[in-house]
Formats: structure tokens, sequence, C-alpha cells
């Protein structure tokens, strides 16, 4: 049987405020599930509401590999499975996307060390180790970075209504300008997740 964890082991495990060495040091996955209304950028103005019943699945696995004539290297591998709610830009209902996303991180144990890597290493996605790091903030980024800039549904469950008031064949012919398209440019968020490395 295993012992029940010391408090401050319970502490270092903490998903939004891993002690990431720890985690490794121990050698265990670490998984759990958080409801998509923790997700505060995720409710952006103008989306659909996130389903109460709707769950971020995400699984953690850090781990130290060794570096020849180095010191080794410590690397989060991130799953994360979830249905995030969007506006379907085609018809403006609601949109389902699935997300199944892996991700791997490589942690630098400084700024200075985390600019080198990123300048010179195209194998990671290079953050800065924290003593405290926030899987749910580094989750919610990956899902942001995921969706599509302009969600649609594959087959949009009613037809168009054109002004005329005749139905307007789909995916044909003209580009749709989405009706009402939102003024928030999806590239300003972009810019702004950019911001956090
Ligand atoms: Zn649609």
């Amino acid at each position: 049987m295993p012992r029940s964890p010391r408090p401050s082991a319970a502490k270092a495990l903490n998903p939004l405020r891993l002690d990431l060495a720890a985690v490794a040091d121990r050698g265990e996955p670490l998984t759990g599930e958080w409801p998509l209304g923790q997700f505060v950028r995720l409710q952006e103005v103008g989306e659909p509401t996130q389903p109460a019943e709707a769950q971020l699945h995400w699984h953690a696995t850090a781990e130290y590999r060794p570096v020849r004539g180095g010191q080794p290297e410590l690397w989060l591998h991130l799953t994360l499975n979830t249905t995030v709610q969007r506006t379907c830009q085609r018809c403006l209902q609601p949109v389902a996307l699935s997300l199944a996303l892996e991700r791997d991180f490589l942690f630098a144990p400084t700024e200075a060390q985390a600019q080198a890597w990123d300048a010179e290493r195209d194998d990671a996605d290079v953050l800065v180790l924290s003593p405290s790091l926030n899987l749910l903030e580094l989750a919610e980024d990956e899902i942001l970075l995921a969706l599509p800039l302009v969600p649609r549904h594959d087959i949009c469950p009613q037809p168009l209504v054109a002004p005329t008031g005749e139905p307007r064949a789909q995916g044909q012919g003209a580009q749709l300008s989405p009706v009402g398209a939102k003024s928030d440019n999806p590239f300003a968020i972009l810019a702004q997740l950019k911001r956090r490395h």
C-alpha cells in the first residue's frame, strides 16, 4: 500500500502550482479533469457558453532525459482531450470542436537558456522552469492555439438563407463573409499568447 503523500509532496503535486522537478523525481504521471468553466479565456464574448458538464481531461508526465556530456533535460509531456463550443462562422450556430492534443515542453532553468534553446532547437517548445507551474493556464494556452481561427461545421445543420430568401448552396460559389463577424481579431489573441514566453 502506498503511503498517503506528505503535505509537502501534496503541495508539489498541485496542478495549479506544480513543482515539475518533484513530479519528475516521483516518476508517476498526473491526471485529472477540469470543468471548461474554469478556463476564463475560453469564455469569449460572442461565443456560446461551455456546457456545465464539459470537461478537459488531462494527463501529464514529467521526466529527466539524459544528455550526453551535459545536465539532464526536464521535459513535460501533456495530453489534453476536450470538446469546446464555438460559433460556426458559416451558419452562426454553435459548433462542437473536439480536441485531442499531445504536447512536449522542454523546461529551461533560466530565461537566457530558454531564449538560446528557443533560437537553436526546433525539436522543442521551450518554457522557463518555474517552481510553481500552472498547468491549467498552460493547457488553456494550448487549447486556444489549437482552436481554428474560423470555426465551421463540416456540414451546417441549417441551410443558409440568402438576402432574397432563397436557400444558398453551401460551400459553393462566392465566399461567404461571416455574417456579424466578431471584431476581435484572432491574431491579436495569438499575439497575446506569444507574450507569455
Ligand atoms: Zn455551421
